[in-house]
C-alpha cells in the first residue's frame, strides 16, 4: 500500500457532489466577486468562531498583513513572533515594514514559550502574534498576561487551527483579532487560496474591509490606500460546504492522532505530540513526531512507499531572506533543535486506520532497528 503524506484529492472526491453544487450555484448566479457567498461565509465563520465579525481575504498571509496594517503597525515597529512557524507569520510583519522579533518555543508543543516574551519587549514593540501550531492552541492566557502588562496587542495566527478550543472558546476569538488561512492543506481549505480575519472589534473589521478593496467603504471612493485582496465568491462557496464538514473532519483527525498515539507509545526514541483535554482541544493539523536522525526515518518510510513531510526546516529566521538581514544559527536553541528532529507522518481525514497502522508499524520497525 502506497501511503502519501497528504491527499487533497481524496477530500475532493468525498465531497464531489456538494462542491459541484457550489460551483453550479456561483456559475449561474452571475456574481463572482464579493457577493452572497462571501458575505454568508463570513457570517457563518464568525458564528463558528464565536466572533462578531469575519472578513474574507485572498490568503492567510494577507489576513495577517492587512490586520497589522489596520492596527497601524508599520515602519519602526517591532512585532514578536514565534521562531517555530510557517514563514508567512514572519513575512506578514516584514511586508508592512515592521521588524519581526523571534521568540523561542516550548520543546513539546512547538508553541511560543510565554516566559521568554517579556525580555524581548522594547520601546518599539507593538504586538505579539501567537501561532496555534499544528492545530494546538498556544497558551493564550499566559501570553495575554504579558501583552496586558506591557501594553501590547495580541493577535492569533490561527492558520492551522480552525475549530480548536481553549475551554469553551474557539481559536479566532481568543485575542484582539485572528488571521486564518484557507490554503488547500489546512483543516478548512479552499480549492485555491483564501484567508480571513475574525474579530469582535467592529471598527477594526471595517478598516480591514476597506483595506482589502482599494480603501473603499463605498464603491470607487478610496478613503484610504488599500489593496486588492478579496476572497473569491467561488472559494467562499466551497468553504461554506466544507465548513459544514469541519467538525466531522476534525473528529477524524483526532481519531487518527489517538491511533498514532497508542500505536507509537512504546516506540523507543520517538517522541509524540502531547494530546488535549477538556481545557485545551487541539484539532491536529498534522502529526509531528520528534526523532534523532529524522532524515533516516524519512528515507526508511519512503522505501516502504510511505510519504512524510518536514515542517519547518529551514525555520523562517534561517531562510536565505532572513539570513540576509542578519539572522543566524543559534538564535533559538529549542526551535532549531526541534527543526532538526521534526517529521510529520501521513495525516489527513481520509487516511484509513489501516493505513495509519501500517505507518506506525514501519516507524516501530525503524525505532527497534535504530535503538539497538
Ligand atoms: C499556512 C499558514 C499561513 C499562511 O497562509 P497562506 O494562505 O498560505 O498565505 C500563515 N501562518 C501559518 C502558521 C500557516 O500555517
Amino acid at each position: 500500500m502506497r501511503i502519501p503524506a497528504l491527499d487533497l484529492h481524496a477530500a475532493v472526491e468525498e465531497e464531489r457532489r456538494e462542491l459541484d453544487a457550489a460551483w453550479n450555484e456561483v456559475a449561474s448566479h452571475g456574481t463572482y466577486i464579493l457577493g452572497d457567498q462571501v458575505s454568508r461565509f463570513e457570517h457563518e465563520f464568525a458564528t463558528f468562531c464565536g466572533t462578531r465579525d469575519c472578513i474574507g481575504v485572498a490568503s492567510g498571509l494577507d489576513a495577517l498583513r492587512l490586520l497589522l496594517q489596520a492596527l497601524d503597525i508599520g515602519v519602526e515597529d517591532e512585532v514578536i513572533v514565534p521562531a517555530y512557524t510557517a514563514v508567512a507569520t514572519w513575512m506578514a510583519v516584514t511586508a508592512v515594514g515592521a521588524t519581526p522579533v523571534g521568540v523561542d518555543v516550548e520543546p513539546t508543543t512547538f508553541n511560543v514559550d510565554p516566559s521568554l516574551i517579556e525580555e524581548l519587549v522594547t520601546e518599539r514593540t507593538k504586538a505579539i502574534i501567537a501561532v496555534h501550531l499544528f492545530g494546538r492552541p498556544s497558551d493564550i492566557a499566559a501570553v495575554q498576561e504579558v501583552a496586558d502588562r506591557r501594553d501590547l496587542l495580541l493577535i492569533e495566527d490561527a492558520a492551522q487551527a480552525h475549530g480548536a478550543r481553549v475551554a469553551d472558546r474557539r481559536v479566532g476569538s481568543l485575542a484582539r483579532a485572528a488571521a486564518f488561512s484557507f490554503y488547500p492543506t489546512k483543516n478548512l481549505g479552499a480549492l485555491g487560496d483564501g484567508g480571513a480575519i475574525t474579530t469582535d472589534d467592529l471598527e477594526l473589521a471595517e478598516r480591514v474591509r476597506m483595506l482589502r478593496a482599494y480603501g473603499w467603504r463605498t464603491r470607487s471612493v478610496s478613503e484610504i490606500f488599500g489593496v486588492n485582496s478579496r476572497l473569491d465568491e467561488l472559494q467562499a462557496a466551497f468553504l461554506r460546504t466544507r465548513l459544514a464538514r469541519l467538525a466531522m473532519n476534525n473528529r477524524r483527525r483526532r481519531e487518527l492522532a489517538d491511533a498514532y498515539g497508542e500505536l507509537l507509545a512504546a516506540a523507543p526514541g520517538v517522541e509524540l505530540p502531547p494530546g488535549g483535554d477538556s481545557s485545551l482541544l487541539p484539532v491536529w493539523h498534522l502529526y509531528p513526531v520528534r526523532v534523532d536522525a529524522r532524515d533516516g526515518l524519512q528515507v526508511f518510510l519512503a522505501e516502504r512507499g510511505i510519504g512524510s513531510l518536514v515542517h519547518y526546516d529551514p525555520l523562517p529566521h534561517l531562510t536565505p531572506a532572513y539570513r540576509r538581514v542578519g539572522w543566524a544559527d543559534g538564535a533559538f536553541p529549542v526551535a532549531e533543535m526541534l527543526a532538526r528532529r521534526e517529521l510529520s507522518l501521513p495525516f489527513y481525514p481520509q487516511l484509513s486506520l489501516d493505513a495509519a497502522r501500517e505507518v506506525a508499524h514501519s516507524v516501530l520497525e525503524w525505532a527497534a532497528q535504530t535503538s539497538r
